[in-house]
């Protein structure tokens, strides 16, 4: 089988391993090159006044390019990014997807595309990431919102209801929230789900009947943390309708970023895998620790109410949240890690600590704040054993069993 016989409208011919490593390849080959090219032109020749008018007003609203038209203007179209789309699409079984700038921008395009329709009342079933939280409880963009329980959400629609906006699993206590049931709750609203800390390797929520997918790439599609990005994986029409967005209000993703994004996708499904192995373990090890009151982890006994693990999501990924009772512990837990870095976002191939309550959330009214006591870790590729002795070691100072941890990369 060759490469460009690997295309997206056949997502069956392959494993997600394999599409993950050659999806969005189209083309490349054929233009010489084994590696899709970095193409950072602004601006493109036009090959005559009618055609290049064509050609904008296709793009600017929201169409795709057609083989042989001009791409304009890179606010309107860019090869990279698109590449980077369709790779994306691929992987989580959508017709289309559209990046932005950030995961932000992203979930930006999407209500206002909401308000735009005329259906600007939101439904949001908290917890939620900080900053979707903080401009959905703002208002900032002209949305409203009733935050509903997972149960509540078909009680909560009203006829302007343009979206329900979820999280799953959540952030940062790694609930898990029922997607179809979500999608059955909210009959013809369509649902957003925000699937960041899942990845396609672990969750496809199209597949359960979600009309977008967000995520945000700066995360595990990156997983390097060295680029931002954000994505929508969603039908024709709602591409068409948030790349017009994106023409007219320009959140876009640069070429470099999509770029790394796309080389991101090609080792995805390993390092998820890799990283969730190592979390599993972890989270095992973590609960018999005095400093502890409790592993939020979806993969622990009795975490996984509605059974959900293998049915929606095919495993417990790679995020591990800590209550250590209090903002006391967490502080000294947080201050004594030294190989697990102490440092916001996740996904990426090194562990990291971050507070949610003081940090990501710290915009959260607080009756909807995570606990003070609460810490996320992001178990990176860091050796299983290394990562127990570092974490164990800032445990023992949370509890005040020892002042001080070992450096043990200075051993
Ligand atoms: C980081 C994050 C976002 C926001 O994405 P940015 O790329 O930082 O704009 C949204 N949702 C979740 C779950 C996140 O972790």
């Amino acid at each position: 089988m060759t490469v460009s016989s690997i295309h997206p409208s056949t997502p069956s011919c392959a494993h997600l391993e394999t599409r993950a490593v050659h999806a969005g390849m189209e083309g490349v080959a054929e233009s010489g090159s084994h590696v899709p090219p970095i193409d950072l032109s602004t601006t493109n020749p036009l090959p005559g006044i009618e055609a290049g008018g064509d050609s904008y007003e296709n793009l600017a609203t929201g169409g795709v390019l057609n083989p042989g038209d001009s791409a304009v203007y890179q606010r309107l179209w860019q090869p990279g990014v698109a590449r980077f789309e369709r790779a994306l699409a691929d992987l989580e079984g959508t017709e289309e997807s559209v990046a932005f700038a950030s995961g932000m921008a992203a979930l930006s395009a999407c209500l206002m595309a909401a308000v735009a329709a005329g259906t600007p009342h939101i439904v949001a079933v908290r917890p939620l990431y900080g900053g979707t939280d903080h401009v959905l409880a703002t208002g900032l963009l002209g949305t409203s919102v009733t935050w509903a329980t997972p149960d509540g959400i078909a009680d909560a629609i009203r006829p302007n209801t343009g979206l329900v906006v979820l999280e799953t699993p959540a952030n940062p206590t790694l609930e898990l929230i029922d997607i179809a049931d979500a999608v059955a709750q909210a009959g013809s609203v369509p649902v957003l789900v925000d699937n960041t800390f899942a990845s396609p390797v672990l969750q496809r929520p199209a597949e359960q009947g979600a009309r977008l997918v967000l995520h945000s790439a700066t995360k595990y599609l990156g997983g390097h943390g060295d680029v931002m990005g954000g994505v929508v994986a969603t039908d024709d029409a709602w591409a068409r309708r948030l790349r017009g967005l994106r023409a007219l209000t320009g959140g876009l993703l640069h070429p470099f970023a999509a770029y790394l994004l796309h080389r991101g996708l090609r080792t995805l499904p390993i390092r998820v895998c890799a990283q969730q192995e190592t979390a599993a373990e972890l989270a095992r090890r973590l609960q018999d620790h005095p400093a502890v009151r409790r592993v939020m982890y979806p993969g622990l006994p009795g975490q996984d109410p509605l059974g959900l693990l293998g049915r929606q999501l095919e495993g417990p990924g790679s995020l591990i949240s800590l209550d250590l009772g209090d903002y006391d512990g967490a502080v000294r837990f947080t201050e004594a890690c030294r190989l697990v870095s102490h440092a916001v976002s996740l996904g990426g191939v090194d562990s990291l600590v971050q507070h949610p309550a003081s940090l990501t959330h710290r915009p959260v009214e607080a009756d909807a704040k995570p606990n003070a006591g609460v810490v996320r870790l992001s178990v990176g590729l860091e050796h299983v054993d290394d990562l127990t002795d570092d974490l164990m070691a800032a445990l023992d100072v949370a509890a005040g069993m020892r002042r001080e941890t070992t450096d043990m990369l200075a051993r």
